[in-house]
């Protein structure tokens, strides 16, 4: 399929040159590189913005359930939705398949939902690009709400946020020991808390737990592109469907107030210059492993070794010759 037919098809929100869409963005081929970002290229004059809510929480804490019951409620208003994961740790998290299909069983049959599970990349770098471009080509297809999952482990936060308009952070009722479990860089990052489970026995411990954090939000520092009263936190079931309108609702207003005072604006466009930044390093550092850098480098790293030349000489000599643009 040539790219102009994949544009168009996408374009128009086709599932199938969706899906072939991302197959190409998801290929280390260089010459799929290279078609990808045309494809890309020739998808951004439409211009066309979903909401990117990115979704945390650890295994078990219910982020599948969450995203069915949600995704289920969104697409039953009539709009369309899209399920992606970042997942570093190869696709698997604690037993658990992030964007698994089968985990969503009724939303994955819903034709107005998308789900695409993490691909099996180890490099967190390449699933980030990955989802970023799996984001762009969802929303050409005018998807209205992308929904990216992630587990609650290391660096995948930080990275799922800066690809966000909205950050939410699944929690499951506990007790006060464990509420030190969050680490603060989570906390300032989450835009809304949702602690899930408020149902049955658990309730009145969900209740607790969600009283905990908001006191705990409170004693953040209040962000400039935040309205009064957020970051907040709120009790959910997604077992019993209840809070999740309102937990809508609430990222409703404070999207929608964000957009009013310029701060969705200015929030992409901080990402868009951070993933530039990211795709320049990373692509410098790719440099670095192949020739004709790569056989410089060890020479001069042998030079170096016997005391022919400083590092630092031997750095620049090896910076200004070959990442210069004459290498
Ligand atoms: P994930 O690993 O974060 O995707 O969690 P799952 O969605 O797979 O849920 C883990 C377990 O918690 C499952 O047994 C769910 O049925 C259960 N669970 C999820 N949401 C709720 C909830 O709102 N209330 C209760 N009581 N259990 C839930």
């Amino acid at each position: 399929m040539d790219i102009e037919e994949l544009t168009r098809g996408i374009a128009a929100g086709e599932r199938r040159a969706l899906a072939r869409g991302i197959t190409l963005v998801e290929s280390g081929r260089a010459d799929h590189r290279a078609r990808a970002t045309e494809l890309l290229e020739a998808l951004r004059p439409l211009g066309r913005q979903a909401l990117r809510i990115g979704l945390s929480g650890t295994p078990g804490v219910g982020k599948s359930t969450f995203i069915e019951a949600f995704g289920l409620m969104l697409t039953g208003q009539g709009l369309r939705v899209a399920v992606l994961a970042v997942d570093p740790s190869s696709a698997r998290s604690g037993g658990s398949i992030l964007g698994d299909k089968t985990r969503m069983e009724h939303l994955s049959r819903d034709p107005k939902a998308f789900i695409r599970p993490s691909p099996s990349q180890t490099h967190l770098g390449g699933v980030a690009r990955r989802t970023r471009e799996v984001i762009n080509l969802c929303e050409a297809a005018d998807f209205d709400v992308i929904l990216i999952e992630t587990v609650g482990v290391g660096q995948s936060e930080t990275v799922v946020s800066e690809m966000s308009d909205l950050f939410v952070l699944l929690l499951a009722p506990a007790g006060g020991d464990e509420l030190q479990g969050v680490k603060r860089g989570i906390m300032e990052m989450a835009d809304l808390i949702l602690v899930n489970k408020a149902d049955g026995d658990l309730k009145p411990l969900a209740m607790r737990t969600c009283a905990d954090y908001a006191g705990a939000l409170r004693l953040l520092r209040k962000r400039a592109q935040d309205p009064e009263g957020f970051p907040k936190a709120l009790t959910v079931s997604a077992l019993e469907e209840a809070g999740l309108e309102k937990a809508w609702e609430e990222m409703q207003a404070l999207i929608d107030w964000r957009r009013e005072n310029g701060h969705w604006a200015a929030r992409r466009a901080d990402q868009a210059c951070f993933w530039f930044a990211s795709e320049v390093r990373e692509g410098l550092l790719a440099r670095l492993t192949r020739e004709p850098v790569k056989g410089a480098m060890a020479a001069l790293s042998e030079r170096v070794g016997k005391g022919e030349m400083t590092a630092a000489a031997a750095a620049r000599e090896l910076l200004d010759g070959y990442l210069s643009g004459r290498g």
